[in-house]
């Protein structure tokens, strides 16, 4: 809940991909979801989830439909967000395939379809200990692997080979596998806990900043 008892909101992009599971586990926990087609779609929201997909299809479907730019600016605002699988590919700095990155706030390096034809789909068991002792069963579908973590980020959560797999840099969150396709809660409870916080301190609940905050975020993006 906001501040005036409000209920956050928190939009899914939902061009491409594993959208619909998100917006179910967001109704399963209690708030209210939000389908992003349009850039008009992100106002009044208060997080957003990058759903699993094909990142190549999500990046031209982002450009041709205007959303980048609005999506980096609630970004720059502080807004939460939550990539998984093809949404961490979407939120990584680099892409070690050459791709160029799309939302480049975390500084990672990730390679997609990192684990081979064998391993095109596989499940594990995972310790994150940010979300408690009990693990996370984790569903990895044609998964990127975290090459390369920047100083600044925080490593959530590795296999037992020690490769990461989830990561965190403030309010932002991106794991390789798909939490949402294994009735797994808690990443969205962490998104929307931030998404409350974003919401309260003295923006109402979830209104976008003023437009004066808004152009101040979109220079220094510029800069
Ligand atoms: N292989 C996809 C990509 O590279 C990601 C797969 C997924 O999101 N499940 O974009």
């Amino acid at each position: 809940m906001g501040a005036v008892g409000q209920p956050v909101r928190i939009g899914v992009l939902a061009i491409q991909g594993a959208f619909a599971e998100h917006i179910k586990v967001l109704g399963d926990i209690g708030v209210e979801a939000v389908a992003v087609r349009l850039p008009r779609d992100l106002n009044g929201i208060s997080g957003l989830i990058l759903p699993g997909g094909e990142s190549t299809t999500m990046r031209k479907l982002i450009d041709e439909w205007g959303l980048r730019q609005p999506i980096l600016d609630l970004a720059q605002q502080g807004a939460p967000m939550f990539g998984t699988c093809a949404g961490m590919i979407l939120l990584s700095k680099e892409i070690t395939d050459g791709d160029q990155p799309v939302f480049p706030l975390l500084d990672i390096s990730v390679k997609r379809n990192a684990f081979g034809r064998q391993l095109e789909s596989f499940e594990s068991e995972l310790d994150v200990p940010v979300l408690g002792d009990r693990k996370v069963h984790a569903v990895f579908i044609r998964a990127p692997i975290v090459e390369r973590v920047g100083p600044d980020v925080d490593v959530l959560a590795q296999l037992d080979d020690g490769r990461v797999v989830a990561v965190r840099k403030g309010a932002i969150i991106a794991t390789a596998f798909h939490p949402e396709l294994a009735g797994e809660t808690r990443f969205h409870r962490l998104l929307a806990t931030m998404a409350a916080a974003f919401a309260e301190p003295g923006e109402g609940s979830g209104r976008r900043p003023h437009p004066l905050r808004r152009a101040a975020a979109a220079k220094r993006q510029a800069d």
